[in-house]
């Protein structure tokens, strides 16, 4: 019988390998006796016929092979019945699902110019404390509101190393781990290097999948030296979709929004309030203002 001569196959390598003196009863009465094997086989002894117990001799060592030294990392052998007979899947193990759905959230977080370290803040770890508790509440409201009912970014307004981009850290954890794809993106790095994409006109897709991403971060605004092109063309046309389209939208700046609707107006010397104006209700219309306090966590201030 085919599955018999599996066995016996088996064992002789084994033998073979390990120089180990067993011989095949032996080693199935070991499987036999094995506490998992022999559970199973109580459980279903009226559906297992003798003829087909037989057949399923090497399925049932195989099991207990794999439990004694599994070879498929991750995977758990289950033994079942199909067709009267015995047979093995292999599941995976929670630590592998686990680990498998953080590798996706890791994989839906996209970093444009940010620290790759800010991927590995957990929001519900992130001290509370009176300088930050409205933007942490305004965040948990956030979270608790979105995909189910209009609700606005936030505006994280503060001083530099309060934690603003640490606490907007945790929440792009938190929502990629809920199957959000995020873009979280470091404004003066991103419109200083946006030359870098002439070459070979790589712009306007960098453009779409930052404007059409579900929830867009923008770090550091204000904080930016902007063209008019840069200010318009750019920013002004992703806020735009953003807006069109009730997308989520997170920013982070030194500046209160005050302050930020002057920084647009001076672009390179000339004044342009109506412009700035007219880019700030976006930023006014895709978020609400929280001011972030405390004291700079920066090491060496
Ligand atoms: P900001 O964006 O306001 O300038 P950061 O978010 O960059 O400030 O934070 C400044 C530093 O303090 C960073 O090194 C950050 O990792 C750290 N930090 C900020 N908030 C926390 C916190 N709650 N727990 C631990 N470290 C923090
Ligand atoms: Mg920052």
């Amino acid at each position: 019988m085919i599955f018999m001569q599996n066995i016996d196959k088996i064992i002789e390598q084994l033998v073979e390998n390990k120089n180990i003196n067993i011989n095949r009863d032996e080693l199935l009465q070991k499987a036999f006796s094995y506490p998992e094997i022999k559970q199973f086989l109580q459980k279903h002894q009226n559906e297992l016929t003798a003829e087909n117990l037989k057949i399923s001799q090497s399925k049932i060592f195989e099991y207990y092979q794999q439990k004694l030294h599994g070879s498929m990392p991750g995977y758990q052998p289950k033994l079942f019945i199909e067709n009267g007979v015995i047979n093995i899947k292999y599941q995976p193990t929670s630590e592998k699902i686990s680990n498998d759905q953080k590798t996706a959230a890791k994989r839906r977080l996209q970093l444009i110019n940010i620290a790759p370290a800010y991927r590995n803040v957990d929001l519900k770890s992130i001290e509370f404390d009176e300088h930050r508790a409205n933007a942490l509440s305004e965040m948990a409201n956030f979270i608790n509101k979105y995909g189910k009912e209009p609700v606005k970014g936030l505006y994280l307004a503060g001083n530099f190393g309060v934690g603003k981009t640490y606490i907007l850290a945790g929440l792009a954890n938190s929502l990629t781990k809920n199957g959000k794809n995020v873009v979280f993106l470091h404004v003066p790095t991103f419109i200083a290097g946006l030359s870098s994409h002439f070459e070979d006109n790589s712009l306007q897709s960098e453009i779409e999948k930052i404007e059409k991403t579900d929830v867009l971060i923008l770090d550091d605004i204000g904080a930016e030296t902007l063209s008019p092109w840069s200010r318009d063309d750019v920013l002004g046309v992703i806020l735009q979709y953003r807006m069109d389209n009730n997308l989520a939208t997170f920013f982070s700046s030194n500046m209160s929004m005050d302050e930020l609707q002057e920084h647009f107006a001076h672009t390179k010397n000339t004044d342009e309030s109506v412009k700035a104006r007219r880019l700030m209700e976006r930023v006014h219309f895709l978020s609400k203002e929280v001011i972030v306090g405390g004291r700079n966590r920066r090491q060496n201030y």
